[in-house]
Parts: structure tokens; C-alpha cells; sequence
């Protein structure tokens, strides 16, 4: 984790899973922990460096690298720690990010990595959106559901953390087929977002470098998720059994997938791209002889 300053007030933790810091009057909002116990060790001791004092933690979205060294920093300086709504029911029970990915059944054992299973965190819900004020420190929330379902953007100090409501276009071309919960509200998110530019000096993603404006992101990222649903939706017409149209879509976007995690990760957003396009009437799922079958008809 390397501390890099953005304004007089705000700090970005560069890693793996990026962090920030909203500095006032000698106090500090920490956003987001990293994956784990060493991250957070790390930023405990820029916090020191610092010399401010931690008021409270504020976790964007609860997925294993962005809140694992969540417990850690809470047990080390008992700063309250916020997350919303399922958001806040996985940082307190992390076996829930493992139990959906893997539909709800005991998860394989590649799915309880630290990468996807973090430690558990006691954790204060309650926090709204907009104007914000903790151990006296401004902040502002702004709802960024999609990748998560109750993720959240936090800005402060003139710098806008935006967790992973946008991929930076090297991690987007990495990842090729990116984790998302729900697709619709991801496109509602990423279409919101170019409203913030001008608003704050500098932007920072969940992972990658911070940048000052977001809209060409932003942009890109919607390009790449219309395709996706785009693929889904093309593929729907060669099958209707979910692992092939995995296979399919994975094809179509020209995306090797690695490892049984990776797969796990992408049929959630195979899984969101069907009930996006079922929604808007554009298919059905039923079961034929015991099998499981999306049409893009109606059954
Ligand atoms: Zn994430």
C-alpha cells in the first residue's frame, strides 16, 4: 500500500484493492481496508505517519479484497467500521460471499480464499447517503449499486472514491467479462456518473491509478458491459443451458477463463445478464425434462 497525496485532504492508498483517507482537523475517514491483515497493517502505519487520528472506517462494497483487513483495523484502533444494507450483512458474515457465488450450498474450497472469504468485522449500518459527518469528518455517499448490490461511492476532501462502480480500462481488458450483480443498475450507475466531473480534483477506483475526470471511463465501461449483454443475449440464441452460454459468451468476447473462481465470478454476470434481459421481455426460463432451459422466447 503506497500513500500518495491527491489534495491537502484526501490520500489514495494505492494496492491490489485501492483504499483512501478524508483527512480533517487531524482526524481520518478511512475507505476500504484491502485484502487483508498485512494491508491493513500497512495502512495503520501511514495513518501514524500521518498523525491523525482514525475515526471511523467506511467500506464501499463487500467483497473480500476491498474489506479483509477490516477486522484487523477495527480490533487495532476500535474505529467504528460503516457499510449499507447487504454490504454490511457480508462484512459482519463473511461467508456470504462465498455462499452466493457458489448458489447458496457449503462452497467449494477454492471459493474460501482470502481473495473471496475475508474475516468477519462487527459493523455499524445506519450510514445514509449524501452529507455525511463521522468523529468530524465531512464526507459525502453517493449510491453506486450494480457491482454489488449495495455498494456505495465516497467522496471527501475535493477526491470522489468510487469503489468498483467503473474499471479503470486496464483492469476492464484484464478481466475482459467483469463481476456484476445486477447489469441495469450498473448501467444506471455508469450513466450517472460523468454528472460528477467538475465536482471533485481526482477520482479513485477500486483498483488502478486515480484519474481527474471519470466520464471517458465511464464510457468505455458501458461499452464493454452493453456488449456483454449483448454476447448473452446472442448466445441465448444458439443455447439455453447456463454453462454453455458461459462457454458461448466467453467465446464471443474472445475471454479465456483461468479458474473455477474466475468462472464462478463470470457466471454471475451470465446469471445478471438474464434476468436483465428477462426483465425487459427478452427471455424466459422453464425446465424441460429436468433440465434448466433460458430461451429468448417466451415459454
Ligand atoms: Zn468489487
Amino acid at each position: 500500500m503506497d500513500l500518495i497525496p491527491l489534495t491537502p485532504n484526501a490520500y489514495q492508498l494505492r494496492g491490489g484493492s485501492n483504499a483512501g483517507l478524508i483527512l480533517h482537523d487531524g482526524r481520518a475517514v478511512l475507505v476500504d481496508t484491502g485484502l487483508d491483515k498485512d494491508t491493513a497493517k500497512k495502512i495503520l502505519r501511514h495513518i501514524d505517519a500521518l498523525k491523525v487520528q482514525l475515526v471511523a472506517v467506511v467500506i464501499t462494497h463487500a467483497h473480500a479484497d476491498h474489506f479483509g483487513g477490516a477486522a484487523t483495523i477495527r480490533a487495532r484502533t476500535g474505529a467504528p467500521v460503516y457499510a449499507a444494507g447487504v454490504e454490511a450483512a457480508v462484512v459482519a458474515h463473511p461467508i456470504l460471499e462465498p455462499l452466493y457465488l457458489f448458489s447458496g450450498a457449503a462452497p467449494a474450497a477454492e471459493l474460501r480464499h482470502k481473495f473471496t472469504l475475508a474475516e468477519a468485522c462487527p459493523v455499524t449500518e445506519g450510514l445514509g447517503t449524501g452529507d455525511q459527518v463521522l468523529g468530524g469528518v465531512p464526507f459525502t455517499v453517493i449510491p453506486a449499486r450494480g457491482h454489488a448490490p449495495d455498494q456505495m461511492m465516497v467522496a471527501g476532501g475535493d477526491v470522489c472514491f468510487v469503489a468498483d462502480a467503473v474499471f479503470a480500462p486496464e483492469v476492464l481488458h484484464k478481466h475482459g467479462i467483469p463481476f456484476y450483480v445486477d447489469v441495469d443498475q450498473t448501467a444506471a450507475t455508469l450513466a450517472a456518473l460523468p454528472n460528477l466531473d467538475g465536482h471533485y480534483a481526482a477520482f479513485v477506483p477500486g483498483h488502478g491509478p486515480a484519474v481527474s475526470q471519470i466520464a471517458p471511463w465511464a464510457a468505455e465501461n458501458a461499452v464493454c458491459l452493453a456488449s456483454i449483454r449483448a454476447a448473452v443475449s446472442a448466445s441465448l440464441a444458439e443455447t439455453g443451458d447456463v454453462a454453455r452460454l458461459v462457454q458461448l459468451t466467453a467465446r464471443r468476447l474472445g475471454v479465456t477463463i483461468p479458474n473455477p473462481v474466475i468462472y464462478w465470478l463470470t457466471q454471475t454476470t451470465v446469471l445478471a445478464c438474464l434476468s436483465s434481459l428477462q426483465a425487459a421481455g427478452k427471455a424466459s426460463v422453464g425446465i424441460g425434462e429436468n433440465e434448466l432451459r433460458w430461451a429468448a422466447r417466451a415459454y
